[in-house]
């Protein structure tokens, strides 16, 4: 591995199943992973706590610039309510700009680095090593968000849960700034009749092949 790094950029939209891939293979080739999702939950729900509206730029520029280890770690990032505010705070430019040199230092940390989002490939790091772009079927990824959801002990119905779900991907698709699309050189994936076990090998190929192992 060169002191520069070496960075796979997986974008998708909900439930694609870009976070177990970009688990898997953090795992598999011993690359920190970063979930910028994570980070974008944790601004809306410091702005939520804060009784603020995460679409009010005044109310998640602060809260994007001020973010805490203790607000990653907060309990309630992965609820439909965090989601909902992380997609608000997300279409905000100035919370975007702040969010970046952070997700691009941990980009190039020497050692690998695999992050997952919505912009990776095209934004946050153009220049990856790999870029994945990981998609499956609407009906598809809103029946694996509500079985995760049900697991958790969520009652909302599977209507609501693929309404949520496609709500967000149009707020996600159709913001001016770093709004969710392939990039041009990324490799497309569509999960929607792979098995997670599939999923990751064909990812692990990839990045074998970029590394000159495959
Ligand atoms: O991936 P996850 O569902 O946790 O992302 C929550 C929200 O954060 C997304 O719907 C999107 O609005 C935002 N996000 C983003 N850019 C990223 C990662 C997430 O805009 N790189």
């Amino acid at each position: 591995m060169s002191e520069a790094g070496f960075t796979v950029a997986i974008d998708g939209p909900a439930a694609a199943g870009k976070g177990t891939i970009s688990r898997a293979v953090a795992r598999a080739f011993g690359f920190a992973h970063l979930d910028t999702g994570q980070i974008y939950r944790a601004v809306g729900v410091k702005v939520l706590e804060a009784g603020a509206d995460p679409a009010d730029p005044e109310a998640a520029e602060p809260a994007a610039m001020s973010l805490s280890d203790a607000d990653l770690a907060h309990p309630g990032l992965r609820t439909p309510k965090a989601a909902d505010a992380a997609s608000k705070v997300a279409a905000i430019p100035g919370v975007r700009a702040a969010l970046l040199e952070f997700q691009r230092d941990f980009a190039r940390r020497p050692g690998g680095a695999v992050l997952d989002g919505r912009d990776i490939g095209t934004v946050v790091c153009p220049d990856a090593e790999v870029k994945l772009y990981v998609t499956a079927d609407d009906e598809t990824r809103a029946e694996r968000r509500w079985k995760e959801l049900h697991a958790k002990g969520d009652v909302r119905s599977f209507k609501e849960v693929a309404f949520q779900l496609a709500e967000r991907d149009a707020r996600d698709a159709s913001r001016a700034d770093a709004p969710l699309k392939p990039a041009a050189d990324a490799v497309l994936l569509d999960t929607t009749e792979l098995d997670i076990d599939a999923a990751v090998a064909e990812a692990a190929a990839i990045i074998k092949k970029r590394l000159g192992q495959g």
